[in-house]
């Protein structure tokens, strides 16, 4: 137990950490440039929240949260997604009075949900995301879209499918609701009891059921039940995405976990070598929830992305990038005195930028040389006996094995 993480959390070790750090980078650099700008909230909120933003009917506010009581008897939940925190933070720092539309991202934002561990599925995972508040016009459904798609790519996956759908509004929901009840009535003894107790409260989510969907292929589509503004909306989504050379399809079967998404939703999937579809991220507009919240009405919409599916992806594909040798040079010293010009030398050449390092544990000189082999450092820089004197070192190069020598006072310049 003591040696072992709590299952379904995964240690991010340093021979990996490198590929986190290109996908946030990439985050980071895409979403600059189309002027978004990072908020990191919380890593546990009120539990409310969550019922309220996330949705009480679904999987994830009924099956997945981590939630406990703190010890002043406040119910508290670790985040299950991101987009709740931000709604929070955007209505509570008055962002909406500020010139909007506000355009968010976060990085690596944990995520927890008290799921099944299994292949792509984590108790503990991250997200990168974006969230952009007070901006109704399709234009930056198809901006997130493709910034989505732009990290992916910066990461070396591209060539996943994009399946977009639009699940409309209160005002064309509502008429569809009672005509897809109308159709599943009859139906409803045989399905799953997850499904049974969805009816009345959410039947929509029951066209999600993975168990039941075979039984429901001929159910009517809210995409075909859109009213003007909905179905104007998702046109000019398609001619947008066109526009942008963006290839999709429409999956009128798409709806989404979270109870306030409306009008746009998507997702990015890819086929694993199992044949089970893997969404890597997956988005929507969420119109409703900040005034659900308790702020001014809104529009809103955001994707998250999974990047533990992202390195899966990667390693499906053997696009997984191996790590760099953690230094450029490693000083290799013979000698206390020597020894002590090595601190020195480090020194002068991380001022420099050189990522540098020497012996800390007292090796020989020969386990020097084996250390910095280890390392995959390409050049050394050898401290010792009587070159001490003449004032030079030794600078080795570890591809070529060729040694020159070089005077003390310029080594750090030869970098
Ligand atoms: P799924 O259909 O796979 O359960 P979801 O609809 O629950 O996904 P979202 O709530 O949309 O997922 O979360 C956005 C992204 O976060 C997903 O597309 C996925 O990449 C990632 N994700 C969600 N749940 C997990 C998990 N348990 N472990 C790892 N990544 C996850
Ligand atoms: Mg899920």
């Amino acid at each position: 137990m003591l040696t072992q993480a709590p299952k379904g959390t995964q240690d991010l070790l340093p021979q990996a950490s490198h590929r986190w750090q290109r996908i946030e980078k990439s985050m980071r650099d895409v979403c600059a440039l189309a002027g978004y700008r990072e908020i990191r909230t919380p890593v546990f909120e009120h539990t409310e929240l969550f019922q309220r933003g996330v949705g009480d009917t679904t999987d994830v506010v009924q099956k997945e949260m981590y939630t406990f009581n703190d010890k002043g008897n406040r119910s508290i939940t670790l985040k299950p997604e991101g987009t709740a925190g931000a709604v929070r933070a955007f209505i509570e720092a008055h962002l909406y009075a500020d010139t909007l539309p506000c355009k968010l991202y976060y990085v690596s934002c944990p995520c927890f949900r008290y799921e099944k561990p299994q292949s792509g599925r984590l108790r503990q995972f991250h997200q990168n995301g974006i969230e952009v508040f007070g901006a109704k016009d399709a234009s930056v459904d198809a901006e997130i879209i493709a910034l989505a798609l732009k990290v992916l790519a910066a990461n070396g996956i591209d060539g996943l499918r994009l399946n977009i759908n639009s699940i409309g509004c209160p005002t064309c929901r509502k008429a569809y609701l009672e005509k897809l009840k109308d159709y599943l009535a009859p139906k409803l003894p045989g399905l799953c009891k997850t499904c049974q107790e969805r009816f009345e409260r959410n039947p929509m989510r029951i066209l999600d059921c993975k168990e039941d969907a075979d039984k429901l292929v001929d159910a009517p589509a809210m995409l075909d039940n859109l009213c003007e503004d909905c179905a104007g909306h998702f046109e000019k989504l398609k001619t947008y995405l066109q526009a942008l050379g963006i290839e999709y399809a429409v999956d009128a079967r798409i709806v989404r976990g979270l109870d306030y998404y409306t009008k746009t939703v998507f997702e990015i999937i890819t086929d694993t070598p199992e044949g089970v579809p893997l969404t890597v991220c997956g988005g929507g507009r969420y119109d409703g929830l900040v005034e659900e919240l308790g702020g001014p009405a809104t529009p809103g919409i955001g994707w998250g992305m999974g990047i533990e599916r992202m390195i899966m992806v990667q390693d499906m594909r053997g696009i997984g990038e191996e790590a760099p040798a953690p230094l450029d040079a490693l000083v290799v010293t013979l000698g206390d005195e020597a020894r002590a010009e090595g601190v020195k030398l480090v020194n002068a050449l991380r001022e420099r930028g050189v990522r540098a390092d020497l012996d800390h544990a007292a090796r020989s000189m020969k386990a020097q040389f084996k250390y910095a082999n280890k390392l995959g450092v390409k050049k050394v820089v050898v401290i010792a006996g009587d070159e001490l004197e003449r004032g030079v070192v030794k600078l080795r190069d570890m591809e070529k094995s060729e040694e020159t020598e070089v005077p003390m006072d310029e080594i750090a310049s030869r970098f």
